[in-house]
């Protein structure tokens, strides 16, 4: 779940270099890659390297009740910076916390393709239902692919290594 603490403006022409640039990855190419020991089910301290990039690239993670009432974790998005994942401390499985975490960073892709100015889809393929049952395609994405921790750590260290050094 993600909640945007200003108005999503329209996408600016200055928004559209950086949204091409991580759009230079390769879905297809990572996501047909992925191993077994890539997935929150089998492998759940890979989660541990999504939280240190993430939080190299500026990313706050802390651990408290989400804003929004039963919700157990949260990405609350700023306008121009990134924001913070807020993660609730009820015990919950090492696999479960993984694809929480993975859940809220595929919010803070969106939030890079945005610009830091909106919270935009990648575009990720997802199937024909999921928008209707997980309510926008923002959160349709974010459950679909919460399990590929590493489709998500692979864009965060592109991001770490092309956009934010510009
Ligand atoms: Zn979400």
């Amino acid at each position: 779940m993600f909640l945007c603490f200003f108005v999503c403006l329209p996408i600016s022409a200055d928004t559209l270099l950086k949204r091409s640039l991580l759009d230079e990855i390769s879905f297809v190419e990572i996501n047909e890659s992925l191993k077994p020991n890539d997935f929150c089910t089998e492998n759940p301290i890979i989660s541990q390297q999504i939280i240190d990039v993430g939080t190299r690239l500026g990313v706050q993670l802390i651990s408290g009740q989400p804003l929004l009432a039963k919700k157990d974790a949260t990405y609350e998005a700023l306008h121009g910076s990134l924001g913070t994942i807020v993660v609730s401390p009820r015990y919950m499985s090492p696999s479960v916390r993984c694809q929480l975490i993975t859940h809220e960073f595929i919010h803070v892709l969106q939030h890079l393709r945005g610009d830091l100015k909106a919270v935009i889809p990648m575009g990720w393929p997802i199937p024909s239902n999921a928008i209707l049952r997980f309510g926008s395609l923002q959160e349709a994405e974010a459950y679909v692919y919460q399990n590929k921790a590493a489709l998500v750590l692979k864009y965060l260290l592109f991001i770490e290594r092309n956009i934010l050094n510009d």
